[in-house]
């Protein structure tokens, strides 16, 4: 339907105006597949749907890296349709698939890495997909985690139990999680080492290379509200010089990991990442971005779908819609 394009021109520009009336959408991803993977939730994005949300985005907004749209958001002097793409954790496929997806559209982005996996590592819930994926039982025994006997039987089963079990633990403290995934990944047949699925050190070097950002997303990517202040410290300058070696720069940008506001980190993790010199921080919380926000806050948009003109459209509703994104309250007293 070629004719809606004139419209959603001038519905992006109403609803995301310049100036110190600007709107800045910041979408976020995390993997783009190579091809769908039908043990992965069905919210996944693969290569074709990227490259279909890029086109749009090339086409209906004015995309700025992060830390040139923080700047302006706070100036008051953000261009009319502003927007950025974001990447959370690392995967090796933001390099493979993503990167020449975006350079082809000519668009630019910030991938907050977690540096403690850049060696052929696997974030935990990686570690459980691949080793329900290679299970050879029908059946595995998971009455020690509260899960009781659960079956393997075929693809939608496994799925829904890799799902299961990834809730189940992902806010146990990190040794405790990986103790679990190895005895997991054991019990599940063990057998071949886990496919490493994260970038390597030099993928790193070369997106900071082509023009892109590089943010801060922790070491371990550990829940900050479950660590003492004094360990999250250290875990995000790791990550801070790790980042800084590889790429020439230290981080300015930073993603909270999982990124619920009073859940995941609250506003100590905030403060904190402002006394180490980070210039903005963005949540996981469903919104816009405009001049009233916390700039160690922002919200952002995960994007979804194939159809690119309902994706612009949704894209307009999130900038009209999305100015009371939930926060973490300045009054929080606990500091985990
Ligand atoms: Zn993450």
């Amino acid at each position: 339907m070629p004719t809606l394009r004139p419209f959603l021109r001038l519905a992006t520009g109403l609803a995301s105006p310049g100036s110190s009336r600007g709107r800045l959408n910041i979408l976020t991803y995390h993997r783009v597949l190579a091809e769908r993977d039908p043990l992965l939730p069905e919210d996944q994005i693969d290569a074709r749907t990227f490259d279909i949300h890029m086109a749009a985005m090339a086409e209906h907004f004015h995309v700025l890296s992060m830390p040139e749209a923080v700047e302006r958001l706070f100036q008051g002097t953000l261009p009319a349709r502003a927007a950025c793409i974001t990447f959370d954790d690392g995967y090796a496929d933001n390099y493979t698939e993503a990167l020449p997806i975006l350079q082809r559209h000519g668009l630019t982005a910030t991938f907050f890495v977690c540096t403690g996996f850049l060696h052929q590592g696997l974030m935990f819930n990686d570690i459980v997909t691949e080793s329900v994926r290679r299970a050879t039982g029908n059946h595995v025994d998971l009455r020690h985690l509260g899960l009781g006997v659960m079956s393997l039987a075929n693809t939608a089963i496994r799925r829904h139990a890799a799902q299961a079990i990834i809730h189940q633990i992902k806010f146990y403290a990190p040794e405790d999680r990986d103790e679990i995934c190895r005895q997991l990944h054991h019990q599940l047949g063990g057998g071949e080492p886990l496919p490493g699925l994260m970038m390597k050190p030099e993928h790193l070097t070369q997106l900071a290379r082509s023009g892109m950002t590089v943010g801060g997303h922790t070491h371990t990517h550990p829940i900050l509200t479950r660590l003492p202040l004094a360990s999250v410290r250290a875990d995000i300058q790791l990550n801070a010089d790790t980042i800084a070696g590889l790429t020439g720069q230290s981080p300015t940008m930073f993603a909270y990991p999982n990124g619920t506001p009073d859940g995941d980190y609250n506003i100590h993790h905030a403060d904190l990442l402002q006394q180490m010199g980070f210039k903005a921080a963005v949540s996981s919380a469903w919104g816009v971005a405009h001049e009233g926000c916390d700039r160690y806050q922002l919200p952002r948009y995960a994007p979804w779908g194939t159809n690119s003109q309902r994706f612009v459209i949704r894209l307009i509703k999130n900038a009209l819609l999305g100015q009371h994104a939930l926060r973490a309250a300045r009054t929080a007293t606990s500091i985990g």
